[in-house]
């Protein structure tokens, strides 16, 4: 009798299936079907006699956790087993015992930008000045310790680097203010739940037997706290399943840590390992390329994929003369496909390494009419307009969230100034309370005018008239905010072109809220809600029923597929990005990256770069990968795209036998949007940059390439 659960499966698919007690570990390359494993191995399980209550299965974004649910569901129709990213499922066990690590259960969870006010508050009550540093590189390094389990009270600074001791003079008064304000930010809810179960033994124990299988996949990207996450909840039922494959971690500058894969037959008894062989994604040609790219990763042990498909096309390497060139012939072949009926636009994705690279693709592809999507839905609940919405339902939930009270207290403005805000600033701090509390008591504060704290109280009772609404459904809650506060009426009597885009995302916001409401008939509250978008993360807007182009960073195309795949921009700054030029390790993970991005194509794959390229307004001469040049050319179609001149193996070779000392010193890095921290470059990177100039050869014509300008516009 044919299984539905096994049909089709290879033997090792199988063996890996049909394992339901004790440790196993699936390690294989891409596309060799570990997810489809993950979700056939659940469905086997719950067939065996194990209860969907005991199984949790987690993952990295909520697009891969909402695919394997639904994958899941597809073959066991009555499950409702937990799949979930590890911050989902921390933010609930949080929510659930929140008394133990000094939270109320309606805490509020602070994106990035908030946690940096509470940083930066922090900073000033600490009376610290930072001359070499920035908050934004204090609050990297607090990230890093929290993510490797380090508590704010066992911090301490290395001599050799100043931003340690700032780290270490911050670190606790922001983690009071934090608590404060009954609040966490992102790398609190894994290192807080890490804690509980540590200081806990009986709730771990309990824990434990709850979630009696727990499954991971990508564990390949885990971090220390992830990692003791699920040792700790592996003890007494030691069946912890995961998979993952070492040449794609790629969050390393996350913390991930590559030795949580590779020790795992250390970390367990009699663990069962199971490796897969045969690739069901890609072409030959298009494996092949991926193999010799990683083949230069020194650290990394070799796997061996084999695929039965047909060669199917060559692997295409493009130069195009610049970048915008690259999006026009991008859009031209993805809207002669359609025309021809090759393919539909959702057959393909646009990856690049920075989500700013983005906007050329788009104009190109708009004006060929055809559809795309951007996946980055982080953006939205980024914006201005949105987040004043959420800062007030914020505020409603957690009265004590003080960055969502500076925030709204004068928006729209209602004569309440800086100055009056600092005062209830000073108040609050002076009598430990909330800045809400604060505003409450503004008639007593003896620093504060008799206008200003009408104001304050005008705005009080405001808000205690829409805090009687926390029960109603969100889309109501939302929409009494957005009236009551006059948010609305700000957009919509204004001319500005601008406010009438921000009225049509407010809009969607709340339709976003209906469709939360409809959702969750009975257990959808405010606070639920909140964490939903709080939990937003990149590659959630993503939805593969839409007939679209696809348009995503590398980081987001982990574990996804396309037919037809245009890697763009793969010049050095970009991939391998600026700052992994100091170290041989993030050299390494760039270009795993890389190979993440080749190995989710099916059938062809388009890998370019343009030898001009505009990028955050400015226009810049680029140099070609070092990657590039790692790839087998005589296997490939190896364009010169539209007649441009790339360089040759043998170009490359000479270009390598350069002295180093005859190069010339090159600029210092710019802001980076994770602010890594900026080092000189590597001569790696210095003869990179003045290789380009040989590569290119001597031409009059061309801008002359300038490595000052083309560090400071990355
Ligand atoms: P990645 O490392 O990129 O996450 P993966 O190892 O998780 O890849 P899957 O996404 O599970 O691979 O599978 C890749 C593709 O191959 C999917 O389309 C999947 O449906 C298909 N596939 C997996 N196993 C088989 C099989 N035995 N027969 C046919 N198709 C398969
Ligand atoms: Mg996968």
């Amino acid at each position: 009798m044919t299984d539905y659960l096994f049909e089709g499966l290879t033997s090792s698919q199988r063996e890996a299936v049909a394992h339901v007690d004790g440790p196993i570990l699936v390690l294989a390359g891409p596309g060799s079907g570990k997810t489809r494993v993950v979700t056939h191995r659940i469905a086997h399980m719950l067939r065996s006699g194990v209860y969907s209550s005991q199984i949790v299965a987690l993952t990295f974004t909520n697009k891969a956790a909402e695919e394997m649910r639904s994958r899941v569901e597809r073959l066991a129709p009555e499950s409702t087993v937990w799949v979930s990213t590890f911050h989902r499922f921390c933010a609930r066990l949080l929510r659930a015992y929140s008394n133990l690590v000094g939270l109320e259960p309606n805490y509020t969870i602070y994106d990035t930008s908030d946690s940096l006010q509470i940083l930066k508050r922090a900073l000033q009550t600490e009376e610290i000045s930072m001359s070499h540093a920035t908050p934004e590189k204090v609050a990297k390094a607090i990230s890093w310790a929290k993510n490797n389990m380090v508590l704010p009270e066992r911090y301490e600074a290395n001599s050799a680097n100043a931003i340690s001791s700032i780290v270490q003079d911050v670190y606790p008064e922001y983690q009071r203010q934090l608590r404060a304000a009954n609040a966490v930010d992102f790398d609190d809810m894994l290192m807080l739940v890490a804690q509980m179960l540590q200081e806990n033994p009986d709730l771990r124990a309990a824990l434990d037997e709850r979630f009696r299988y727990i499954l991971v996949d990508e564990y390949q990207d885990t971090n220390l706290v992830q990692y003791l996450l699920v040792r700790s909840l592996s003890q007494q039922y030691p069946n912890l399943g995961v998979t993952g494959d070492p040449d794609q971690s790629i969050y390393g500058w996350r913390g991930a840590n590559l030795n949580n894969i590779l020790d795992f037959e250390k970390d367990f008894d009699h663990v069962k390992v199971v490796r897969l062989e045969q690739n069901f994604r890609s072409t030959p040609n298009i494996l092949s390329v991926a193999d010799q790219l990683i083949g230069h990763n020194k650290r990394r042990k070799k796997k061996s994929l084999f695929t039965d498909h047909a060669p199917g096309q060559p692997v295409r390497l493009l130069t195009y003369s610049t970048s915008h060139e690259e999006a026009q012939a991008i859009a031209t072949r993805v809207a002669t496909y359609v025309a021809q009926g090759k393919r539909r636009p959702r057959d393909f994705a646009i990856f690049y390494r920075v989500n700013a690279l983005s906007r050329a693709y788009e104009e190109a592809l708009r004006q060929q009419g055809i559809p795309y999507m951007i996946v980055s839905g982080v953006e939205f609940y980024q914006r201005k307009e949105i987040k004043d919405v959420l800062a007030y339902a914020m505020l409603m939930n957690n009265p004590r969230d003080d960055v969502a009270f500076t925030r709204i207290v004068n928006t729209p403005t209602r004569g309440i100034g800086k100055s009056t805000i600092l005062k209830l600033q000073v108040h609050a701090l002076d009598h430990g309370i909330s800045m809400m509390d604060a505003a409450r008591e503004a008639g007593m504060i003896d620093s504060l005018n008799k206008r200003a704290a009408v104001a304050v109280a005008k705005f009080v009772a405001m808000f205690d008239r829409l805090s009687l609404k926390i029960n109603e459904p969100v889309e109501e809650i939302l929409g009494a905010i957005l009236s009551e506060t006059g948010l609305r009426a700000q957009y919509e009597n204004s001319d500005d072109e601008e406010d009438l885009s921000r009225l049509e995302n407010i809009d969607e916001l709340l339709s976003s809220a209906r469709e939360f409401d409809f959702q969750h008939p009975e257990d959808g509250t405010l606070e639920q809600y909140l964490e939903d978008k709080a939990l937003v993360n990149e590659t959630d807007e993503f939805d593969t029923a839409l007939d679209r182009v696809t348009l995503m960073t590398l980081h987001a195309a982990k574990g996804l597929e396309f037919p037809h795949v245009f890697m763009v921009a793969i010049e050095e700054g970009l991939l391998p990005h600026e700052r992994s030029k100091d170290s041989d390790a993030q050299l390494e993970e760039e270009r795993r990256l890389m190979f993440v991005g080749i190995t989710r194509a099916q059938e062809e794959l388009e890998l370019s770069t343009a030898n001009q390229r505009d990028f955050r307004g400015r226009r810049m001469m680029t140099v070609p990968s070092k990657f590039l040049f790692e790839l087998p050319r005589e296997e490939m179609d190896f364009q010169a795209a539209l007649g441009r001149y790339a360089p040759t193996s043998q170009e490359w070779d000479d270009i390598h036998e350069i002295p180093e000392d005859d190069f010339s010193q090159t600029g210092e890095s710019g802001d980076f949007a994770d602010n890594s921290p900026s080092n000189d470059p590597s001569p790696q990177t210095k003869m990179l940059m003045t290789a380009a100039d040989m590569v290119k050869g001597p031409s009059s014509s061309k801008p002359k390439l300038n490595p000052d300008k083309f560090h400071q516009s990355m």
